[in-house]
């Protein structure tokens, strides 16, 4: 399985016998997987979504925003519950070119990403149980 190093954003190959939340980048040395959201910028943000073999679930948010800073601590919590999903955050404001190529609306907006692939996307401020709900409804489609 290959991961994108969390902290450096290499690509490293994890034998499928490891657990992938304990292996170390081979670039970097740190921990390679991240069970709290990682932030993506415009010049990371691709190789994060298309690279990693686990899927990705990406939280679109801004500052000013008052149901995105709700979810916030949701969302970080999930991520910490879920070893075989990964994490992340775009700041709208800051990585401008990423928020306009998905189209992004409205915000908070989630996208649930497999190798790259939108398997689909969600607006609006989630509880807990609204947000699991959905993850299980994306992962059904993945088959
Ligand atoms: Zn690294």
């Amino acid at each position: 399985m290959h991961i994108v190093c969390s902290q450096c954003g290499a690509i490293n190959r994890i034998p499928e016998a490891r657990n992938h939340t304990q292996a170390k980048c081979g670039k970097c040395q740190q921990a390679a997987y991240s069970s709290h959201p990682v932030e993506l910028t415009d010049n990371s943000f691709y190789r994060f979504v298309e690279k990693n073999d686990l899927p990705v679930i990406v939280d679109f948010w801004a500052s000013w925003c008052g149901p995105c800073q709700a979810m916030a601590p949701v969302f970080t919590n999930i991520a910490k519950q879920s070893e075989s999903l990964l994490f992340a955050k775009v700041n709208t404001e800051q990585a401008q070119k990423v928020s306009a190529e998905a189209s992004i609306r409205s915000i908070p907006t989630l996208i649930f990403f497999h190798q790259g692939k939108e398997i689909d996307r969600i607006s609006g401020g989630l509880s807990e149980s609204q947000l699991k709900n959905w993850i299980m409804q994306c992962l059904q489609k993945l088959g």
